[in-house]
């Protein structure tokens, strides 16, 4: 038997509508869990605040102080999804064996945590948990979605279908994902390459049952060039390509012209001419966007600004009372605090 202190990590941004009601059904399920012998007694719910401005925090201290299962990682300011579910398993992985992702919607099942900890039980250091349907998700958000993941794996960014980041990950797996010290995370595309075993746990996704999506179109949009940008440089080589078939048409179009001129029928150029000009500029400038987006990861890595920073971690373990930890004290070589603008 693996040893299995289970830690639940949940970023929460302005969630004050969803937090009680998650708090309460996760402490039964927490309950469940430890009477089937899946979990040890120490296991916590740690909620992570990120930046929220409503009274996110101010619950989670509270229910912190009711009840030591519950802790909270309090963020200085609001970081994205991606940093608060690291700043959580950076913060627990010294304390836990299992560390299990979720939202705080409680979209992702939490009934699917039973097989994902027997799978554990078994051997495996990652299980993600892949949903079976988007039957509650609306049409747009279910088309967008999935052709997020098509377009992503077009351009060789490689992810789990239909995966979130609902997923456990042993203690050596969170390990290995903090040797990956890319400041420009997309924990999806990354988890994959830390190795281990790694198996899927399906799930039905609901619905939110309360507050709004803090995912807009506009946050999609930029995570999706995040995850690609981030994890591969296929976009550069479909551009590379794209200038080699267009210098081939220019040739094609050269040849065709020197025809045109030997047959003495010259003055027809002006709309080519024009088509030509911009088309051209046009793809210079997209090329230099793109390798712009390149360089401009280059210059935000080189700074290795913090990805996070703790501002509190209210934690109880049994009797050694609370323990302040971040990422201040995990990257040594990270830059101070000032800055963290990225
Ligand atoms: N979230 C966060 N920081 C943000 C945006 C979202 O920590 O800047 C959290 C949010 O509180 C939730 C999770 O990320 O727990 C997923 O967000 P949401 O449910 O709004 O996304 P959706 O399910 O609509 O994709
Ligand atoms: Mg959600």
């Amino acid at each position: 038997m693996r040893s299995n202190t289970l830690y639940v990590v949940i970023p929460c941004y302005n969630e004050e509508e969803v937090l009680p009601e998650t708090a309460r059904r996760l402490k039964e399920k927490m309950k469940c869990l430890t009477a089937e012998g899946l979990i040890s007694g120490d296991s916590k719910i740690i909620f992570v605040n990120d930046g929220s401005k409503d009274r996110t925090w101010d619950l989670i201290q509270g229910l912190h102080r009711k009840d030591p299962l519950y802790g909270g990682i309090n963020l200085t300011r609001n970081r994205g999804h991606q940093n608060a579910l690291l700043a959580g398993l950076m913060t627990v992985k010294e304390y836990a064996d299992i560390m299990i992702s979720m939202d705080s919607d409680l979209q992702d099942d939490i009934g699917a945590m039973d097989e994902m900890l027997k799978k554990y039980q078994k051997g495996i250091d990652i299980v993600y948990g892949v949903r079976n349907s988007r039957k509650k998700d609306t049409f747009f958000k279910k088309a967008t979605a999935e052709g997020f993941y098509k377009l992503m794996k077009f351009l060789g960014a490689d992810t789990v279908f239909n995966h979130a980041d609902y997923r456990l990950m042993s203690k050596r797996a969170v390990e290995g994902l903090a040797e990956f010290k890319e400041v420009n995370l997309f924990l999806r595309g990354v988890i994959p390459l830390i190795g281990y075993p790694s198996d899927f746990v399906y799930y039905e996704r609901g619905e939110r049952f309360a507050g709004r999506s803090k995912y807009p179109l506009g946050k999609m949009i930029s995570f999706a060039v995040e995850g690609i940008t981030s994890l591969s440089i296929r976009p550069i080589r479909l551009i590379t390509a794209l200038g080699f078939l267009i210098f081939f048409m220019s040739i094609v179009m050269l040849i065709y012209s020197f025809v045109r001129h030997f047959m003495g029928a010259t003055i027809v150029g002006w709309t080519t001419l024009m088509v030509s000009v911009w088309a051209i500029g046009g793809l210079i400038l997209l090329s230099l966007g793109v390798v712009g987006e390149y360089i401009g990861k280059i210059y935000l890595e080189t700074k290795e600004r913090p990805r996070f920073l703790v501002e509190q971690f209210l934690h109880e373990t049994g009797g050694e009372g609370k323990k302040p930890a971040g990422d201040k004290t995990e990257g040594k070589s990270r830059s101070e605090a000032e800055g963290i603008e990225l």
